[in-house]
């Protein structure tokens, strides 16, 4: 099958039919990504367990690109390690910015479908936003379990 011929099946069948857009309960962190240049806008939810994502799930609205990307994103990272999907999601940054090894983009699997989206910078912001979204989780979680308390940490008075 052609490059853009698979790029186009596998996006309308995220579209159709995503595997993790749904309403659910007991996320324990969750994060809203908003990509404004397009109105794309979802929320992220994850639960880890010992730093496992155990289960993820999207809800929120936005163009095909956008929504299939966090469809796919979750596809790949469920059942990982926090570190390995951060890892994968700079793998995936890499094929959006055109310099992604052809060997670690085979770890990527359906999401290497949206490669050709380096090469359409208008859609660049909406295929990034779910990863974006999963980075920015992780590191704020990290920060708030640094100082034991993320109540405290907010309202910058820390160790009172
Ligand atoms: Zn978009």
């Amino acid at each position: 099958m052609e490059t853009k011929e698979l790029y186009r099946e596998i996006l309308n069948e995220h579209n159709l039919n995503p595997a993790h857009k749904k309403d659910a309960d007991g996320a324990t962190l969750s994060l809203n990504g908003v990509n404004p240049s397009c109105g794309d806008n979802i929320t992220l939810n994850f639960k880890i367990d010992n730093g496992i994502i155990t289960d993820g799930w999207f809800t929120g609205t936005g163009c095909a690109v956008s929504q299939a990307s966090a469809d796919m994103m979750l596809d790949l990272v469920i059942g990982k390690k926090q570190d390995e999907a951060l890892r994968l999601g700079d793998i995936f940054m890499d094929m959006i910015k055109g310099t992604a090894a052809p060997a670690a983009l085979a770890e990527l699997d359906e999401a290497a479908a949206l490669q050709d989206i380096s090469k359409m910078p208008a859609r660049v912001k909406c295929a990034v936003l779910g990863w974006r979204t999963m980075k920015e989780m992780f590191a704020n979680a990290k920060t708030s379990a640094a100082f034991g308390n993320p109540h405290c940490e907010a309202d910058g008075k820390i160790g009172h």
